[in-house]
């Protein structure tokens, strides 16, 4: 232990000041022994305290993959490295450093304008590992000179053109294909059909080469363009015609029929007059004049006497006929003849005045009064005559029509014998009621059962079945009037 020099209070300064030093040396001599001691004694407390447990390591050679060590000893106690077994000296490390790698260089490879080259390859020849590897370098390519390439053939349309040149570098000749330029189109403009000649669509072709790129297609002939029809034979009621139709772009020509036209019918009644016949039911042909339906004649229908004159016409009287007086109580006159009258149509009047016995009705035809008058075409009688004698108007061959006034009675045998024109009598009065007798003294006859309303039908009867038979309606129905046999 040091000694402690305590201060003096109230010594002097210098004196002070000299024994702080020496106790401050003093201080610091002590700590340094203390601290040597404590090291000396942990020294012989570490190597001497236990008996080491030694293990050899022999020495291990370093490579350059590897560190390699010395021959050391180690205690498993106290865990130290020593160089020997008795432990004499310790090893701190035992170590030795890895070798370096013993590096071989592979030459490397340029690469040219069509092959690909490599790099330079590094590797240890102690370890094999490698230190640069190989690598690709690529192919260059060729190098297109300043001037570029020239063309050895040009594209077509559809054919690959070829340019060269030499590589600036490696002097190969270099070929490029230039591609085809394909077609170039233009319209074909196609013709329009006609009615002659079938006509063709647009089509397209290869304005560069003439290629046809596309057809036209064909176009069917049109229709012809034909006109009115123009009429060459024209057709009949019962021929046809024929007709013509010209193509006015060509001038084809198309004959056409043209049918039958058939008859255009046309009713041609004709009404009957008083002196002449008509006809009802006649049809023809408006176009050609065929008669398509003849009808029937119908008789004239006479004259309707009223006082000497026809009421339905401006017809008068015959004159020059041959009047007889009755020459008894009943005042008449009786026709006779056909005198000095030269008519073809007789208009018998229904009173006279001979001069002498003064104006009188005509009441009868006397026999044979008109026999043999082969110029008299019709006959007229007025209602005041109430009978006709026998074969009045025999023989008048040109006799068509004979009307009765609507009071005849009685008509003799053979009034009409012979009269091969008569085509009517014409009752005004009374059909019914008719008889016929042969025979003067049969007072009954045979009652006419055909009907006498149709004047054809009745001349008919008059002409032929009945010709010698006398006719006269019942007395019993009428009376006051003359019979005359
Ligand atoms: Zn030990
Ligand atoms: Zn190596
Ligand atoms: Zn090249
Ligand atoms: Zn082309
Ligand atoms: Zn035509
Ligand atoms: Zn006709
Ligand atoms: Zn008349």
């Amino acid at each position: 232990m040091a000694e402690e020099q305590m201060p003096s209070e109230g010594g002097a300064s210098e004196g002070s000041r000299q024994n702080k030093k020496k106790i401050i040396i003093g201080v610091s001599i002590v700590v340094a022994l203390i601290v040597i001691f404590i090291v000396i004694l942990l020294l012989l407390l570490g190597s001497c305290t236990h008996h080491h447990t030694m293990v050899y390591h022999p020495a291990v050679s370093p490579t350059c993959e590897s560190t390699g060590s010395v021959q050391y000893w180690h205690c498993e106690e106290c865990g130290n490295d020593y160089i020997d077994e008795e432990g004499s000296e310790r090893i701190e490390d035992v170590t030795i450093d890895m070798l370096p790698h013993i590096e071989v260089t592979e030459a490397g490879k340029a690469a040219t304008c069509t092959e690909e080259g490599y790099t330079e390859r590094k590797y240890c020849r102690s370890c094999g590992e490698e230190i640069a590897a190989r690598e690709v370098i690529p192919a260059l390519g060729h190098e297109i000179p300043e001037g570029g390439f020239s063309v050895v053939k040009e594209a077509g349309c559809t054919e690959e053109g070829l340019e060269t040149c030499v590589c600036a570098r490696c002097g190969d000749t270099i070929e490029r294909t230039i591609p085809a330029k394909g077609h170039t189109e233009e319209i074909v403009p196609g013709t329009p059909a006609t009615c002659t000649a079938e006509g063709k669509s647009d089509g397209i072709r290869c304005s560069v080469c003439g290629e046809v790129l596309k057809e036209g297609e064909t176009i069917p002939k049109t229709a012809h363009r034909y006109g009115e029809t123009v009429v060459k034979v024209s057709a009949g009621c019962n021929s046809t015609g024929v007709g013509e139709r010209v193509c006015g772009f060509c001038g084809d020509v198309k004959r056409e029929m043209i049918p039958a036209l058939g008859h255009d019918p046309v009713s041609e009644d004709v009404p009957a007059t008083c002196e002449t016949s008509g006809r009802k039911g006649r049809v023809v042909c408006g176009r050609c004049g065929e008669v398509l339906e003849e009808g029937e004649i119908v008789p004239p229908l006479g004259h309707e006497i009223v006082g000497n004159e026809c009421i339905n016409c401006p017809a008068t009287a015959s004159e020059g006929l041959e009047f007889k007086w009755s020459n008894n109580s009943e005042e008449y006159y009786m026709l006779a003849g056909i005198g000095t009258c030269t008519d073809t149509h007789i208009l018998v009047p229904d009173v006279y005045d001979d001069g002498v016995n003064g104006e009188h009705p005509v009441k009868s035809i006397l026999n044979s009064a008109f026999e043999g008058c082969t110029s008299i075409i019709t006959i007229s009688i007025p209602h005041s005559i109430n009978g006709i004698g026998v074969s009045a108007f025999a023989d008048c061959t040109a006799l068509v029509s004979v009307t009765l006034g609507e009071n005849v009675r009685t008509l003799g045998a053979l009034v009409f014998e012979n009269c091969s024109s008569l085509i009517g009598v014409r009752f005004k009065g009374s059909t019914e009621y008719w008889n016929v007798r042969n025979d003067p003294a049969d007072s009954e006859g045979i009652r006419v059962t055909d009907s006498l309303d149709d004047p054809a039908e009745a001349a008919e009867l008059f002409t032929g079945k009945y010709v010698t038979y006398s006719w006269f309606i019942s007395g019993s129905r009428r009376s006051g009037y003359l019979f005359l046999d």
